[in-house]
């Protein structure tokens, strides 16, 4: 599995996209060794990359537990005088495989959107046509729909049943087979020398038959027990750093340091940015567009928690990204001064370390983390365990609050990824604004957003009116302006869009401005600002309907384009512009 993943990860890398880990599988040292994670499990440590020096256990480097290398302050080597690297997260490797190696391990990688089709493609190179299907999906029938069903079936015949049979109906109903689907990047490999109908039946998906894509008929928790599970999913981190490697020349991953404080006071407050938060509709901080932490939630949290060191934000994307475990349950605990952020459960592997630093036995904290982590809750001899070693009150009643949680190796990678586009912001803010609009702002508007900050003032206001009765494509427009509010009182600015330079899709930065991409003027899909960048190469256009023809751009949409000066001055129909001449 390992081998797998690592020639994934490598042509990934080879073709010039970074691969971002999901899961447990950064509890693995083996798996950060080979290149699967960037995620090194080990404890807080120095070494030196010149002469091997390394420290593990001084007494500056334990009180360091639990956190994170980056946490560390700098220190020069003292046998050969070379600053030392700092690193490892402090993550048990038991999250990945239990403490008898018995938990099924998984391994999840997270490639941009733009290449995931290409490393699903690259399974069948690495296993031979037709050992590798897509995990199919199965969508069951849900109690509203099947109540639906039933009630219609006996209204059609007249028949007049009462609620108790009628939901009697509905639960013999409930969790039948629907439709079928496919995973989003769940790939089955069969073992050589067999068939897969020795698993399961193979189709195309009921949602799509049309695709040339061969599903699993049975998804794959039914048969993952027998059959080897990747995951291949697409994520628009790695998307945005390739975006920003090729603006601006650097290594990602070598080049950022991740113990930067003007990275680390985003999440403090706005200096790094050298606004106010005045500047920014009050928002306090600088997360705003950062990958975990941008949200309102996130940034709440943020607030309430005042983070001083990586690690913590690492605890953060925890607490963010589990269900139960920060509502009603770590923020009352923080708030009532029973936990901090370093002592309040973030991820799943906290209560494992914990209880086996209460003097649980190891099998049994890994089980009740298994329990707590799933929603399952506590069992009363747990409790009474749990008790008996001097575990308190709050720290019960919180592992019964909990529903789902991360394990620390996922919020780890995220944050990682996060930490880079966060560097970006401080240190490359065109960049950064340049690689946000084009890859994530799905609610930008040229019109709304790139006139001016007077304008996008005047509208951030309307919607903030609004703001209860915002549909989803409001929202995410409301978010993208507020991006802009803070690239605005940056001192950055956009430049109108030229019709014969600008891209399809990407923003790019032109003279210390940013010229925004076709695709944001309301309106005009991707598809259809790839046809216009396409008519371009053919010429100048000779007039509106000239556009028209050559682009297929509608009316309406020229109309706009039109209005917000971006047709220059061509005449309405090329016809008229030869009776001007006359
Ligand atoms: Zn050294």
């Amino acid at each position: 599995m390992y081998i797998i993943a690592q020639k994934l990860v490598w042509k990934s890398n080879e073709d010039g996209y970074l691969v971002g880990s999901r899961g447990s599988v950064g509890s693995s040292f083996v798996a950060y060794l080979s290149g699967i994670t960037e995620v090194n499990s080990l404890s807080p440590h120095y070494y030196c990359t010149s002469c091997h020096y390394y420290d593990f256990d001084s007494e500056e480097v334990k009180q360091f537990s639990g956190m994170a290398g980056c946490d560390m302050p700098d220190r020069v080597c003292p046998v050969c005088g070379r600053p030392l690297e700092k690193d490892g997260f402090d993550i048990p490797f038991e999250t990945f495989l239990g403490f008898k190696g018995d938990k099924e391990p998984d391994i999840d990688l997270n490639f941009s959107g733009e290449y995931q089709s290409k490393a699903h493609d690259y399974t069948e190179v690495i296993f031979g046509k037709g050992q590798t299907f897509r995990a199919g999906t199965i969508g069951t029938l849900a109690d509203k729909t099947a109540f639906g069903y039933v009630k219609n079936y006996y209204e059609e015949r007249g028949v007049r049943k009462r609620n108790c049979e009628i939901s009697r109906i509905v639960q013999g109903c409930v969790g039948v087979r629907r439709t079928t689907g496919q995973h989003p990047g769940g790939i089955i490999v069969l073992p050589h020398g067999e068939e897969i109908y020795s698993f399961t039946p193979v189709q195309r998906p009921a949602n799509d038959m049309t695709t040339m894509t061969v599903t699993t008929h049975f998804d794959y928790h039914s048969i993952d027990h027998n059959l080897l599970k990747l995951d291949i999913l697409g994520h628009d981190d790695p998307t945005m750093i390739r975006m920003l490697q090729d603006l601006i020349g650097f290594d990602p991953v070598k080049d950022i340091p991740l113990d930067s404080k003007e990275v680390m006071s985003l999440f403090q407050n706005t200096s790094a940015l050298k606004i106010t938060p005045e500047d920014i509709g009050g928002c306090k901080l600088g997360a705003l567009g950062v990958p975990e932490f941008g949200t309102d939630f996130a940034m709440q949290m943020l607030i309430d928690t005042q983070p001083k060191y990586f690690s913590d934000l690492v605890r953060i994307a925890g607490l963010a990204h589990g269900t139960d475990v920060w509502l009603g349950n770590a923020q009352a605990l923080i708030q009532e001064g029973k936990a901090t952020i370093q002592t309040a459960i973030c991820t799943r592997d906290d209560i494992m370390v914990y209880l086996i630093s209460m003097g649980i036995e190891e099998g049994l904290s890994f089980s009740i983390m298994e329990s707590v982590r799933k929603g399952k809750g506590l069992k009363p001899e747990w409790e009474e365990e749990m008790t008996a070693h001097g575990v308190p009150d709050w720290y019960i009643w919180s592992c019964k609050k909990i529903k789902y949680m991360f394990p620390k190796a996922h919020a780890a990678a995220y944050v990682m990824m996060a930490w880079r586009i966060a560097y970006c912001k401080v240190f490359y803010p065109l960049a950064y604004y340049a690689s946000f609009f084009s890859i994530r702002a799905n609610g930008f508007s040229y019109e709304l957003m790139c006139q001016g900050r007077d304008k996008l003032e005047y509208y951030l206001a309307d919607y903030r009116k609004r703001i209860d009765t915002l549909s989803k494509k409001e929202q995410d427009t409301l978010r993208d302006m507020r991006i802009v509010q803070e690239m605005y009182a940056r001192g950055f600015d956009f430049m109108p869009i030229d019709i014969y330079r600008a891209k399809a899709r990407h923003f790019q930065i032109i003279d210390g401005k940013l010229m925004p991409s076709l695709s944001s003027i309301d309106g005009l899909g991707e598809k259809a600002a790839d046809a216009v960048v396409d008519s371009v190469k053919d010429g100048a256009f000779l007039s509106r309907e000239d556009f028209r023809n050559r682009t297929k751009v509608s009316k309406t949409v020229c109309d706009l384009m039109g209005d917000l000066g971006l047709l220059f001055e061509l005449p309405e129909s090329n016809q008229l512009s030869l009776f001007d001449l006359g």
